[in-house]
């Protein structure tokens, strides 16, 4: 058998593995943004993979948003994404979606 295939089926079944386990860990929470720590640099932006944030600009400043709030898994990939410390992984409230 292939040794590349064999390694990349590996690294494919720890990712997946991962990413559950990610899942059940933010069951029940969402994603929050601390406006005033926000740069607007959108590292977070780029990293999630449901399109749940958005940036929005003018001329005074630039953040990230919460756009489609019912789509956030909690995965929390965003959050290690952001070197400003401006998100957080919060409890979800009837008001948060
Ligand atoms: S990575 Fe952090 S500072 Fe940058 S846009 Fe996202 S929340 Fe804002
Ligand atoms: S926690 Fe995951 S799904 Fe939610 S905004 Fe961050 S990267 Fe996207």
């Amino acid at each position: 058998m292939n040794i590349g295939l064999c390694i990349g089926g590996a690294i494919a079944a720890i990712w997946m593995v991962g990413s559950i386990c990610r899942h059940k860990r933010g069951k029940n929470k969402i994603i929050y943004i601390v406006e005033d720590k926000c740069t607007g640099c959108q590292r977070c932006l780029r990293r999630c993979r449901y399109r749940v944030l958005d940036k929005i600009s003018n001329a005074k400043f630039a953040r990230v948003i919460v756009k489609h709030p019912n789509q956030c898994t909690a995965c929390g990939d965003c959050l290690s994404a952001c070197k400003f410390n401006a998100l957080k992984l919060v409890k979800k409230t009837n008001n948060s979606i």
